[in-house]
């Protein structure tokens, strides 16, 4: 695949974060979005930046230890880089992180309900399983520790009464995995309120999981 440039990446950054918002993802300035520029290097959103005011060139450059290397004067790099760069430290293949606090897929945590995988043939498919991780203080070491087992062999995370987690090989992949995600959950939540919602057969599941697995391989 083409590596994009510097300024792609940081255009794709900003365009992203205003998807997240727009699409009710996150608020305010929660939420975060890394991609790897190079071996070396990262590019994060910064930390207090209302998210519909990010611009292209807000993001923070850093290396993989969380050293920034350059930023825009007073911006300093997510409170949340340590779960970002722990991502990047066990899977070569992810190129971009997208963090978020979805509300219908985080509701699911606050009262520990998994993520409904079962029910709509795209989930499996696309996302595969979507494990739950213990709570973790944010923007501490611990919610990197929370999600490291989990993301050697998972693409979504969700994060106990916190939010979720995707990657992607692009950010477009991280971006359409958090919006699947909580589509499924809302699908879900209005199921419930309607009656209760059957699960698909187990060989069709099976089925599922088997044909996805080639494309959300990296
Ligand atoms: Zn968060």
């Amino acid at each position: 695949m083409k590596r994009l440039t510097e300024d792609q990446i940081r255009q794709k950054i900003a365009r992203t974060t205003h998807i997240v918002v727009e699409q009710g993802l996150a608020r305010s300035s929660d939420g975060n979005i890394s991609a790897r520029l190079d071996d070396e290097r990262v590019l994060v959103t910064p930390s207090g930046v209302y998210k519909m005011d990010m611009m292209p060139e807000d993001p923070v450059m850093v290396d993989y230890a969380g050293q920034t290397l350059a930023a825009k004067e007073g911006l300093k790099p997510t409170s949340e880089l340590g779960m970002h760069l722990e991502i990047y430290r066990q899977r070569p293949d992810v190129r971009a992180v997208i963090h978020a606090h979805p509300p219908y897929a985080t509701a699911l945590t606050l009262v520990g309900i998994p993520f409904p995988t079962d029910y709509i043939p795209e989930v499996l498919f696309a996302l595969g399983t979507v494990p739950t991780a213990d709570y973790a203080t944010p923007g501490t070491p611990a919610l990197g520790e929370s999600i490291r087992e989990l993301i050697k062999t998972n693409n979504c995370i969700l994060l106990s009464n916190h939010g979720a987690v995707t990657v992607g090989k692009t950010i477009e992949e991280a971006l359409i995995a958090i919006e699947r995600l909580e589509h499924a959950a809302f699908t879900y939540y209005i199921a419930k309120t309607l009656g209760e919602p059957r699960a698909l057969p187990k060989a069709e599941l099976s089925m599922l999981y088997e044909l996805g697995a080639e494309m959300r391989k990296g």
